[in-house]
């Protein structure tokens, strides 16, 4: 494979190294008996490689299980200043770009503003440029631990090649933005779909911590969703499974940017209720909230259509998790109020029991973390890929 990270080429790759890391990531403490006990591996290998982390300066012992009788055990964790990333988010109002520590906290952050007319490689050269900045402001100690670079952004994005195929918004069609970057840094480079890189982001440093079954619905200026089953992220063939924003739900419905009728995002995104109401979209929730009835048609509507989407999630996928997420829902959590007892007068009785929500739990630095935690997630992965 050609995605090989630039840590591992100096460190041991194998296959019981990084699935003891990814265990203490996942479990944030644990003792080297508990790794044992899990992987069934005797308490003398785990011994071995653990102590190999530790010189390796990835997991530190942060002192003793207490309240045991008898032997006490040391706690392991990730030493979060062990290795880090760099998280870059392309939006369409701006790009950051964040140094990450590997429990996800953003260190340093740049940022500057994304211009919509501004060709592709002129963007993309500007991102390199603020990498280097930011390398150098961070300085070469911590510089040389950057495992690799994270890339999310809205768009159809190519895995693992980073083309993005394209991004409507932006107007971008066929930029191959991992190939390009690489070129002018020296890291692996990894671009994925921002949704994908929420839910990953909420499934390594959030709340959905220990769910392995789990799918994120987005909504913001369009809608996304991206799907985890058995802990890995599912793709499809092209890379694009998760783009419910474009299933039919009215065939005779309003036109869709994507030149189709009645798609799910003509009825709940943010756009889509504006150019609805001839109105900013404050102006629409604050009428909402005044009780005003064009918009509680409106909003009512789009929470029915949410419920909607939620339940037809749940027989096709059935997650023990669905994560409400994006600047709508942050923004306006009134969209979601009621939503588990809309969702469930939609879904099927014997179903109803089978799954919880959550809501984004990250906050502001959503992009930039869940950028890195691309990274983070190939980096644990090895463990599979071995
Ligand atoms: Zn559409």
């Amino acid at each position: 494979m050609s995605t090989h990270l630039k840590y591992d080429q100096k460190n041991v790759r194998k296959y019981h190294y990084f699935l003891l890391l990814s265990l203490i990531q996942k479990h944030k403490q644990i003792s080297r008996s508990q790794l044992a006990e899990l992987t069934r591996m005797s308490n003398t290998t785990v011994g071995k490689i653990v102590k190999e982390l530790i010189n390796d300066r990835l997991v530190i012992e942060v002192g003793q299980e207490k309240g045991e009788i008898g032997r006490k055990a040391t706690i392991l964790e990730l030493n979060p200043e062990g290795a880090y990333i760099i998280g870059v988010e392309i939006d369409l109002t701006f790009v950051q770009i964040a140094f990450v520590s590997l429990n996800g906290k953003v260190i340093k952050k740049r940022q500057f503003v994304f211009d919509i007319k501004g060709h592709p490689e002129i963007i993309l050269d500007k991102v390199a440029n603020e990498i280097s900045i930011l390398l150098t402001e961070i300085g070469t100690i911590h510089a040389d631990k950057v495992i690799a670079i994270g890339l999310s952004m809205p768009g159809l994005v190519t895995w693992p090649e980073g083309e993005v195929l394209m991004v409507p918004q932006f107007h971008w069609n066929e930029v191959k933005i991992k190939e390009y970057l690489e070129n002018k840094l020296d890291y692996v480079v990894y671009v994925d779909n921002h949704v994908r890189s929420i839910l990953l982001a909420e499934s390594l440093f959030g709340t959905i911590k220990k769910y392995k079954n789990t799918v994120c619905i987005y909504i913001g200026s369009g809608v996304g969703g991206a799907v985890m089953i058995n802990g890995e992220i599912s793709r499809g063939a092209c890379n694009t499974l998760g783009e419910i924003g474009h299933i039919t739900m009215d065939p005779n419905g309003p036109l869709c940017d994507c030149g189709r009728l009645g798609c799910l995002q003509t009825f709940i995104s943010a756009s889509e209720l504006e150019k609805n109401a001839q109105a900013p979209i404050e102006d629409i929730f604050q009428a909402y909230e005044d009780g005003e009835e064009w918009s509680q048609k409106l909003i009512n509507r789009a929470k029915e259509y949410l419920g909607i989407t939620i339940s037809n999630v749940i027989c096709m996928y059935n997650p023990e998790v669905v994560l409400l997420a994006g600047p709508l829902i942050e923004d306006y959590p009134v969209l979601i109020k009621d939503i588990e007892q809309i969702t469930n007068s939609q879904t099927w009785n014997a179903l109803r029991e089978t799954y919880k929500l959550a809501h984004s739990t990250i906050g502001k630095d959503s992009g930039v973390i869940g950028a890195s935690a691309l990274v983070l997630n190939e980096f644990l992965r090895q463990s599979v890929h071995n």
